[in-house]
């Protein structure tokens, strides 16, 4: 599927107002859709058995979205088809009071994955722009003030460009989807939240208090995607009204970054096979001289 016109890498600008949360075009066949999620989990599940035993690479998934956008969910979906061992997925909260003692890239620093992993982050750094510039929140916080300007989120965006082509120079892929919902889908998915009685529990009232800001939000996204999307870390924005829809278009990115990547199992050495081939021997005739051979 045609989705080019969702990813940024610094050659277009994005402006949110042009970008529908439905993508009716795209999704009007669902049972075909849905079947090619289930053939891309299959493709991933298989390529990132490689992808872990080859051990030379990261991806690192950044996931950011309005409240109830469905990350959660696309995560539970996505990784349904993983071996767990080989993913790690980090939520990033109101910072505490240790990580707000740090610069912000700290806590996340921390959670980097490994060569041969899947790191996913469920937000990120960039709430450090979102959230914190809606509400203006480095105002607040324990900085010198020199670092206090209205220049720091510019500072920010270049930072985080920094820091994402450093992880790109060193072996880590970063991958940003941006859950692009509606206002009034929002409002469904929180009513939902209050009608079902096992959905209550991931109401908070500060989300839906926070849907005043929608408009701050929005425009706090469009200047971040515009100015952190780069060839080595570009954004995603998923049209998202519709759940199936938005997992099936993370699944085809990431299974597409896997081809892309194309990892193998790493070739056996002339000595290993040697050592293989004792090992057979060993275990078919319990002789423990086997390995004394020369
Ligand atoms: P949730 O993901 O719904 O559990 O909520 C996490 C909350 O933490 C959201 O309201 C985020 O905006 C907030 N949050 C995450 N990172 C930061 C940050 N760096 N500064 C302020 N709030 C944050
Ligand atoms: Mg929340």
């Amino acid at each position: 599927m045609k989705l080019d016109k969702y990813r940024f890498d610094g050659t277009k600008k994005f402006k949110i107002s042009e970008f529908d949360t439905k993508a009716k075009s795209l999704t009007t066949d669902k049972e075909m859709i849905l079947e090619n999620s289930e053939l891309n989990l299959r493709k991933l599940g298989i390529m990132q058995d490689r992808f872990y035993a080859q051990g030379t690479e990261a991806i690192l998934i950044i996931l950011q979205a309005m409240d109830a956008g469905g990350k959660d969910g696309a995560i539970k979906h996505v990784m349904s088809g993983v071996n767990p061992q080989g993913v790690q997925v980090t939520n990033f909260k109101v910072p505490s009071s240790e990580e707000l003692a740090h610069d912000y890239l700290w806590r996340c620093i921390k959670r980097l994955p490994e060569r041969g992993k899947i790191g996913i982050f469920n937000r990120s750094y960039y709430e450090d722009v979102l959230v914190g510039k809606v509400h203006e929140l480095y105002k607040g916080q324990n900085l010198p003030e020199r670092c206090k300007s209205s220049k720091i989120f510019d500072e920010r965006y270049e930072q985080i460009t920094n820091f994402e082509k450093y992880l790109w120079q060193n072996g880590i892929r970063v991958l940003k989807f941006f859950f692009n919902i509606s206002k009034e889908e929002q409002k469904k998915r929180f009513m939902k939240r209050i009608d079902e009685k096992n959905k209550n529990w991931k109401l908070s009232d500060s989300d839906v208090k926070e849907r005043k800001f929608w408009n701050d939000y929005m425009k706090a996204y469009e200047t971040a995607i515009n100015k952190t999307s780069t060839s080595y870390a570009p954004w995603y924005v998923i049209p998202a009204d519709k759940k199936w829809f938005a997992r099936f278009f993370l699944s085809e990115i990431l299974v597409g970054t896997m081809n892309d990547i194309d990892p193998k199992y790493p070739t056996v050495t002339k000595e290993k096979e040697k050592l293989i081939g004792q090992c057979k021997e060993y275990l078919v005739n319990e002789d423990d001289k086997i390995f004394d051979k020369k």
